[in-house]
């Protein structure tokens, strides 16, 4: 297949094509970028430094409000507690995720930042947020995007991924997490982590209420930015997990979950990675590769899916072991610092 595949083609894959069509689709695709028997891999740790929120997004079991019972804020020992066990594992990247917090100001993030490059340098990488909570604390410090990523930036930060985005269109946005962000606001933001010269990803979330088009309209805004901007380093899809949530719901299976991957790796043919999710699929997570992933992160730890009943492994040879099972030579890959800030 040549061709780029539009949102017509996609809804015909999805709706009447084989499995293995599918997989032999994807993996075109994957071929373009990678060799086909291998994948690449990173042990990770994400640190939920606060679960203080005000967004309220009713598929989320993670958050307490200002002033609940049972709201944390993380010092800075004990975010560098986290990341020396870390290291202990193996690891060299973390994740930073919290609460829409409005106590904690930019200062707050950028000490934070600063203060973990200062320590690490560049043993250790780090994602340092989302771009649903840079877009709530660039508006709670009434900067531009462009003014809080320089911001950033300037405290060392390398990376702001694209977590934080489950289904982007306005009507999931209106039906699940009205408070969070429109979608109008995080490709703004998103756009302007790309024009700072740091460094961002592509993420999405299924298996809620949302419909066919709505995934698909997710795939095609992911690739509409994607030609404009290049800045998008990988894209990873993981499930919802409905477990102590507001919305509740029941899991998808593993294999809508492949499906969807291959999908994915077929529509988007300007991402180069495509990465599937351990932390929400556990074992199952691998088979993801036959549908065109290459690329997995082993985490640690990451309390907001946790919270919502996701299980964490450390076996981490255990686990390795299943992609080498199904024929797939694993390689580490240590997170890059973006060319633009090569010092
Ligand atoms: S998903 Fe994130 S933004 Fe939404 S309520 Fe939970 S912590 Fe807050």
């Amino acid at each position: 297949m040549n061709s780029r595949i539009g949102i017509d083609d996609a809804r015909e894959l999805w709706l009447h094509a084989s499995d293995e069509e599918l997989k032999r689709l994807a993996q075109d695709i994957r071929a373009r970028y990678h060799e086909p028997d291998r994948a690449t891999y990173m042990v990770m740790r994400i640190i939920n430094y606060t679960n203080v929120c005000v967004a309220q997004c009713d598929y989320c079991a993670f958050y307490v409000l200002p002033n609940q019972d049972g709201g944390y804020v993380l010092s800075r020992e004990d975010v560098f507690a986290k990341i020396d066990e870390l290291v202990e594992f193996g690891g060299d990247l973390v994740a930073f995720n919290g609460g829409f917090n409005p106590r904690l100001p930019l200062d707050y993030y950028c000490d934070l930042f600063a203060s973990v490059r200062e320590r690490y340098g560049d043993r250790v990488e780090f994602y340092a947020l989302t771009i649903a909570e840079f877009v709530f604390l660039s508006d709670r410090a009434k900067l531009s995007y462009a003014d809080a990523a320089a911001r950033l930036r300037d405290a060392g930060v390398h990376w702001v991924t694209g977590g934080g985005s489950e289904i982007l269109t306005e009507d999931f946005r209106k039906r699940h997490a009205k408070w969070k962000y429109t979608v109008r606001d995080y490709f703004e933001a998103q756009r302007a982590i790309v024009e700072s010269g740091m460094k961002t990803t592509a993420t999405m979330v299924i298996g809620f209420d949302e419909t066919l088009d709505e995934r698909l309209e997710h795939l095609q805004r992911t690739r509409d930015f994607q030609d404009e901007t290049g800045g998008l380093f990988s894209f990873l899809c993981w499930t919802y997990k409905p477990y102590g949530t507001a919305f509740g719901g029941r899991e998808i299976s593993p294999p809508e979950y492949w499906r969807h991957i291959a999908l994915s790796r077929i529509f988007l043919d300007n991402v180069k990675h495509v990465r599937t999710s351990v932390l929400t699929q556990n074992e199952d997570a691998f088979r993801a590769l036959d549908y065109g992933a290459d690329d997995f992160d082993l985490p640690i730890e990451d309390e907001v899916t946790q919270k919502a009943g996701a299980r964490i492994d450390l076996d981490l040879d255990g686990l390795l072991s299943i992609p080498r099972r199904l024929g797939y030579t694993v390689e580490y890959r240590r997170a890059e610092r973006p060319a633009a800030l090569t010092a």
